[in-house]
C-alpha cells in the first residue's frame, strides 16, 4: 500500500524551528510482541499510548514521520474546552448527558496541565483564550457562554468585554466584544507532544519513527505490519486522523482532511505587543470558518485562518493569509513573515469525533474538527479506559451514528466544499 505522507520530516513551520529537541526514534524492524499498539504518534496517539503506559500495559506506538508530525505538531495551539458535537453526542444517548460533557470537554484542559507539571514539559503554556465577536449579531453568543458559567458556578476565572475594553485590550477595533477564559490557554503543541512521547518512552513506550503501518491483519491477537516489521498485540488503536488510510473498507469517507494555513511574523517590539495582546492570550473569532491568533513564546504574531478543502495548499500560504491578518491588524502591514505552514484538519461531517471499533479489538478515534488540543487529549483517556474495560463514555461517542458520503474522497471532499461555502457565505452576512 503506497501512503502519500511516508515518511517525511516535520514541515517548515515555526515550531519546527523552535523544538526543544528532534526526535529519532527507530524505525520498526523485526517482530513484536505488546499489549497495545497505537498507530499514528499525533496527540491523539501520544495520549493514548501515555496514559495506557501510565496503567501499566505494555504499548508500541508507531509514527509514518515523526512524532507530532501532523496537526498536533502545525495547529494554532489553542487549548480550548470542550468536545465539538457534544450536544448531538447528549442527544444520541437520551439527553441526560449534559453535565458529564461539560465536565469532559475540561478534561483534556486538565490533563495537559498535570503532564506539562509532572513531567517537567517546556511549551511555553500560557492561561488566557478569547472569542471575539466579529459582528454585533454575535455578541449574545459570548453573553451565553457566561450564562452558561454563572448557571454552573464555574470555578475559573472568565471575563465578557465590551467593544471598547476588547479594542483597548487587541488594539484592533474588528471586534465587537470578546468572552475571555483564563482556564483555556494556548501552548507550543509539537514541544507538549515531543514531551509527552518522551514521558510515554520514558514508562517504557517502544516508540518507532519513519514506520507507516501498511495493514493489519486481524484476529484474536491482530498483527500491525509496516515495510520492515510487525506487531503483535491484544489490541489496536488507530490514531491517524485526517492522514490516516488504513482499515477503508471502515474508515473512508467518515473524515475530511481540510487545509487550514497558519503565518509566523519576525518577534515583535514591545510596543508592538503592548499594543495588540498585552494579556498575552489566543484569540479566536466566532465565524464558522474561523481566524485565529496568538503570540508565541519569542513573541511572533502567529495568524492561522482559512480553510480549503481541495486537497491542494495554496502555492503561497503568505498571500493566502496575510489580508486576513492585516484587516484585523493594519499597523502590521510591514512586518516580515518568517514562516508559513499548513496542516490537515479532520473534518466529521457531524462534528462528533468518530469514535468506534473496526472490530472486536481495533478501535479508532478521529475527527475533532479543528477543535482537538484539549479533546485529544479526552479521548486518549477514553481509549485508554475502553481498553481496559471501562466502556461507558467510550459507547456515549461509539452510539453516535456517522454518515459517510458514498464515492471517493474526492467527491466526499467537494460536497464538503460546497457545504463550506454555505458556512463562509453565512458568515459574511
Ligand atoms: C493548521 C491547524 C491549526 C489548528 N489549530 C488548532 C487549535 O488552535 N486548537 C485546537 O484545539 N485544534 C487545532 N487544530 C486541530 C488539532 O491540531 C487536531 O485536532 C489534533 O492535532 C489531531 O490530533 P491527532 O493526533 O488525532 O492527529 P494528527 O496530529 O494529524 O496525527 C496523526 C498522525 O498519524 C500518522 N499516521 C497516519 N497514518 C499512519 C500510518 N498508516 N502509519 C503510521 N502513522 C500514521 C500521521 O503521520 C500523523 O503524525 C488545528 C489543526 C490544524 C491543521
Amino acid at each position: 500500500m503506497k501512503l502519500e505522507n511516508q515518511q517525511q520530516e516535520h514541515t517548515g513551520s515555526y515550531y519546527a524551528a523552535s523544538v526543544n529537541e528532534h526526535t529519532s526514534y527507530p524505525q520498526l524492524s523485526d517482530s513484536h510482541e505488546v499489549d497495545v499498539c497505537v498507530v499514528g504518534a499525533g496527540f491523539t496517539g501520544v495520549a493514548t499510548a501515555l496514559t495506557l503506559a501510565e496503567r501499566g500495559f505494555s504499548v508500541a506506538l508507531l509514527e509514518a514521520n515523526r512524532v507530532g508530525w501532523g496537526a498536533s505538531g502545525r495547529n494554532g495551539g489553542q487549548l480550548i474546552n470542550g468536545i465539538s458535537g457534544s450536544a448531538k453526542v447528549n442527544k444520541a444517548n437520551g439527553g441526560n448527558y449534559d453535565d458529564l460533557l461539560w465536565d469532559l470537554g475540561w478534561r483534556g484542559n486538565t490533563i495537559i496541565r498535570e503532564r506539562i507539571e509532572k513531567y517537567g514539559i517546556q511549551c511555553d503554556f500560557k492561561e488566557g483564550f478569547v472569542e471575539v465577536a466579529v459582528k454585533p449579531k454575535q455578541v449574545p453568543w459570548l453573553e451565553e457562554y457566561a450564562e452558561e458559567r454563572e448557571a454552573r458556578n464555574f470555578p475559573h476565572r472568565w471575563e465578557i468585554w465590551s467593544r471598547e475594553e476588547t479594542q483597548d485590550k487587541l488594539g484592533t477595533d474588528a471586534y465587537h466584544g470578546a468572552f475571555a477564559c483564563f482556564r483555556d490557554g494556548h501552548l507550543h503543541p509539537l514541544n507538549l507532544c515531543i514531551g509527552e512521547a518522551k514521558a510515554a518512552a520514558g514508562l517504557g513506550v517502544k516508540i518507532f519513527e519513519q514506520s507507516p503501518v501498511t495493514h493489519i491483519d486481524h484476529g484474536d491477537h491482530p498483527v500491525v505490519h509496516t515495510a520492515k516489521g510487525q506487531i503483535k498485540a491484544s489490541a489496536v488503536v488507530l490514531a491517524g486522523n485526517a492522514y490516516g488510510q488504513l482499515e477503508p473498507k471502515h474508515l473512508s469517507n467518515l473524515v475530511f482532511p481540510a487545509g487550514s494555513y497558519i503565518i509566523a511574523t519576525e518577534p515583535l517590539s514591545d510596543d508592538v505587543v503592548a499594543e495588540i495582546n498585552r494579556e498575552d492570550v489566543a484569540v479566536c473569532d466566532v465565524n464558522n470558518v474561523v481566524d485565529y491568533y496568538r503570540l508565541s513564546g519569542d513573541r511572533r504574531l502567529l495568524y492561522g485562518g482559512a480553510c480549503n478543502y481541495s486537497g491542494r495548499d495554496p502555492s503561497d500560504i503568505e498571500a493566502y493569509i496575510r489580508p486576513r491578518m492585516e484587516r484585523v491588524y493594519p499597523q502590521m502591514k510591514d512586518v516580515r513573515i518568517e514562516y508559513q505552514w499548513g496542516g490537515k484538519i479532520g473534518i466529521v461531517l457531524n462534528r462528533v469525533p468518530a469514535v468506534g471499533r473496526v472490530n472486536g479489538n481495533v478501535y479508532y478515534c478521529q475527527g475533532y474538527s479543528g477543535h482537538g488540543v484539549n479533546a485529544t487529549h479526552v479521548m486518549g483517556e477514553v481509549m485508554a479506559d475502553a481498553i481496559g474495560g471501562t466502556l461507558e463514555t467510550f459507547d456515549l461517542f461509539a452510539n453516535v451514528g456517522h454518515f459517510r458520503i458514498p464515492g471517493t474522497r474526492w467527491l466526499g471532499n467537494q460536497i464538503i466544499a460546497l457545504g463550506m461555502l454555505y458556512y463562509k457565505m453565512k458568515d459574511k452576512i
